[in-house]
């Protein structure tokens, strides 16, 4: 079937939004991990019978599904080839808000922040703190079974996800929640596909009781395959609620359409504490003795990152205000508490009764000094990526988990892995879990890296299966780990997943290949031995720092904080319009797909691609604010510059190019420009000839320009004072149109 059928038929029966040109699928192609895949097309859906209508064109046409958040998984899940249905510009309200009981019901696209500032005036929060919680969604976070920092307290989100909406793969759409064995001995008893899947789950859940027991790793951090482990009676203890197996399965079971989660009360004091250690060695045999006092998170940061932390302008201060000398390995000792004094009452604790770990120096941290190890602690993996233009922090051995009081041990043989194959690798993360993030530095470009990396990731399993693991504690299995799934958890259980999958989707629709019947890890790369620059440009920048615009553009790792709504700058057009395409994710994406030749080179000058960059505003958010350090304002300089070589340059660009000269002469003819700016109809004459909207008040010209006051004014400033001189750089429009903004800026020096 061709694209178009596909457009056409999505398009008949789906209210929202869809997409299937190029441009808009090679948006949706990678997530934030190491793959690519083409999806079939995208879908903005506006509510649940959209939702229906692209399952049913699914199923007519027997093209896979694949539900979307933010896009912001690391593991590969969130990217196929597919119907992508994204979630996140219509299916993200807040449905339903009970303060007095603690639950809320929220559609999937909700996002984390959004959903806490609006529970904050009822002092309440969904618990599961996850990092890029400003663009990561519910609808994900349930996907991933996501947790953060704090999960000794919070755990994960299968717990606090009560009751879920969810559309079967065969359209029907079904509630899961608690069961009493009254209502559990009702649902299996359903002649529907309802029915076989509670039936499904139910027996192999007992039926496997011995094997989940043996099998799924004894950890609160383990997020792989589907949670056979939470119906086992004896396990959990949590009653019967199909909602989780949903929770943890990666789109692959069903579309959640709401959820009904639990919210808890914020903490109200937090206290850090700092431990230092002039080995990791030394930090790592420190976790078990921390967790003793009950902290809320210990995290850690090895050497290789303070290192680079204490070498950069920008986080070096951070680190030194709470830090002395230079150790190699810091643990930052988190605790709640319901006043200040209890916070600190924990903090003390690790201290007192058996003085400091040995080889740490335990500095105790005030709350101003808070914001600085938040800023050490954001520092770390933007610090990485600039490590070097072809090493790349690579995710695919990210986020194993062992016990804790194994932790040392393992990382120790972990580390020796990676040595051996001549590979750096960096760690930090949640020690208080046994969770490190760990990233080898590869080129995965090189086909040797590649393998590097394949042989890193078969040995890691090996170990971590022999240290009583999980593979993933908490991104998922995806592409990377679903491959490994069979010997984590054995034969028996990989079948029961196996069997679990058909029977919610027997005609394998819903975001196949990943938990169960993976490719390899290493296909499907987004950088491969294959990956080349089939569309060498002469550029008008030189692009020095990042080897080349393909370099430029090569930096965005899919992270997505540009598609957060709120905070900061970046990124101003995805904040208002909520596309991706209009993100610098987006854009980025868009160049780096025709760059590299999967695109056809047309696209670069095209009318997608000017749509896709046109709204970006060159406003430079993203060059301060994005931690790869994509700067969008110089590679939209460059891509306007091939535009206009292949269409023209159009009168308004002429225009706005000569800005500075025509405002010169403009204002000097003041009283005749602003008579003729405010005739009748030279708004409409704007609006046609250049674009500028005709409800936009035009700007009115100075009869002085600035420079002309700065002159006539001098005499009246005070002398320098033997303060050092500031310099102004007026932009074009100070002098003309702006002059109070000249003036004002000259007299806050002043002051
Ligand atoms: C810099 C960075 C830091 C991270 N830190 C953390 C962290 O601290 N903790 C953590 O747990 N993870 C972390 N992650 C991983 C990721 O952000 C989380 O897993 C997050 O919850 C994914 O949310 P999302 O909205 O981006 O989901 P997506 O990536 O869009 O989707 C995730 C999965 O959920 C499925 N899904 C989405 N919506 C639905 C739906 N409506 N119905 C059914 N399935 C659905 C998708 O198919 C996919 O398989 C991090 C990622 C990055 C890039
Ligand atoms: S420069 Fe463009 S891409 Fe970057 S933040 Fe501004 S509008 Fe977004």
């Amino acid at each position: 079937m061709s694209t178009n059928d596909l457009l056409a038929e999505l398009a008949a029966g789906v209210r929202g939004d869809v997409q299937a040109d190029p441009v808009s699928r090679a948006l949706y192609a990678t997530d934030a991990s190491i793959y690519q895949i083409m999806p079939a097309a995208v879908v903005l859906s506006l509510d649940e019978a959209d939702v229906a209508a692209a399952l049913r064109v699914a199923r007519r046409r027997q093209v896979p599904i694949l539900p979307r958040g933010g896009g912001t998984s690391l593991a590969g899940q969130a990217v196929g080839q597919a119907i992508h249905l994204d979630f996140t510009k219509y299916m993200c309200r807040l449905l339903e808000l009970n303060a007095a009981e603690g639950w809320a019901w929220v559609e999937p696209g909700m996002v984390l922040d959004r959903l806490n500032g609006l529970l904050a005036a009822h002092g309440l929060m969904f618990a599961p703190d996850i990092s890029p919680s400003n663009r990561a969604t519910i609808g994900g976070m349930i996907g991933n079974n996501s947790s953060g920092m704090y999960s000794l307290v919070y755990g994960k989100t299968i717990d606090h996800v009560l009751e879920l909406r969810v559309m079967l793969s065969d359209g029907s759409v079904v509630h899961m929640g608690p069961l009493s064995e009254e209502e559990l001995r009702a649902k299996l008893t359903l002649d529907s596909l309802e029915g076989r899947v509670y039936r499904t789950v139910h027996r192999l859940a007992h039926e496997h009781a011995d094997e989940i027991a043996r099998r799924f790793p004894r950890l609160l951090r383990r997020v792989g395959g589907y949670n056979l482990d939470a119906f086992v009676p004896a396990d959990g203890g949590r009653g019967f609620n199909l909602a989780n197996i949903i929770v943890g399965s990666e789109g692959t079971l069903g579309v959640i359409l709401a959820a009904k989660l639990r919210l808890v009360p914020r903490p109200r004091h937090t206290a850090i504490g700092i431990l230092a250690f002039e080995t990791l060695d030394d930090a790592l045999d420190a976790v078990v003795p921390c967790l003793e006092c009950r902290p809320a998170a210990v995290e850690l940061m090895d050497d290789l990152l303070l290192d680079l932390t204490r070498k950069s302008r920008q986080y070096a201060q951070y680190l030194a205000s709470f830090v002395r000398g230079e150790p190699a390995a810091l643990l930052q000792v988190e605790f709640f508490g319901e006043s200040e004094a209890e916070g600190l009452a924990g903090r003390d604790g690790w201290e007192r009764p058996r003085g400091p770990p040995a080889g740490s120096f335990p500095r105790a941290v005030t709350p101003a000094e808070k914001q600085a190890v938040l800023q050490v602690r954001k520092a770390g993996l933007p610090l990485l990526q600039s490590l070097s233009p072809d090493l790349r922090p690579e995710t695919f051995v990210e986020d194993s988990a062992v016990p804790p009081e194994r932790l040392g041990d393992y990382i120790r043989r972990f580390r020796a892995i990676c040595h051996e194959h001549g590979v750096r690798v960096a760690f930090y993360g949640h020690a208080s879990v046994g969770l490190m993030h760990a990233r080898p530095l590869l080129n995965l470009k090189d086909a040797a890296d590649v393998r590097t990396m394949r042989r890193i990731a078969e040995e890691i399993k090996d170990l971590v299966i022999a240290f009583g693991g999980a593979l993933s504690g908490e991104h998922g299995d995806g592409l990377l780990r679903s491959e490994f799934c069979r010997e984590l958890f054995g034969e028996a259980l990989y079948e029961a997943f196996r069997e679990i999958k058909r029977s919610f989707d027997p005609r394998g629709l819903l975001n196949p290949g990943k938990i169960v019947d993976a490719p390899p890890m290493d296909a499907n790369l987004r950088y491969g031995p294959g990956y080349r620059v089939a569309l060498p440009l002469e550029t008008h920048f030189r692009f020095r720092d990042t080897g080349g615009m393909a370099g430029a553009v090569e930096l965005c790792n899919g992270n997505a904080l540009c598609r957060k709504t709120a905070g900061g700058t970046m990124c101003p057009s995805y904040m208002v319009t909520r596309d991706e395409e209009h993100s610098t994710r987006g854009r980025a994406n868009a160049l780096r797909m025709v760059l590299s030749g999967a695109l056809p080179a047309a696209e670069l000058t095209g009318e997608r691609m000017r749509e896709v960059m046109d709204l970006c505003l060159e406003c430079k958010g993203c060059t301060g604010e994005c931690p790869s350090r994509v700067n969008m304002t110089r590679l939209k300089s460059e891509w306007l510059a091939h535009y206009h070589a292949a269409h023209g340059v159009p009168l308004r660009a002429r225009l706005f190019g000569n800005i500075h000269t025509l405002s010169r002469v403009a204002s000097a003819a003041a009283p005749l420009a602003n008579a003729l700016l405010g005739m009748p109809g030279a708004g409409l004459l704007g609006e046609r000839l250049l674009g500028i909207s005709r409800h936009r008040r035009l700007p009115r010209f100075a009869r002085e320009p600035f420079h002309a006051w700065f002159e006539r004014t001098r005499a009246e400033r005070p002398a320098g004072l033997g303060r050092p001189p500031v310099v102004l750089f007026p932009d074009p429009f100070t002098p003309y149109t702006d002059p109070e903004a000249g003036a004002a800026a000259v007299r806050v020096p002043a002051t």
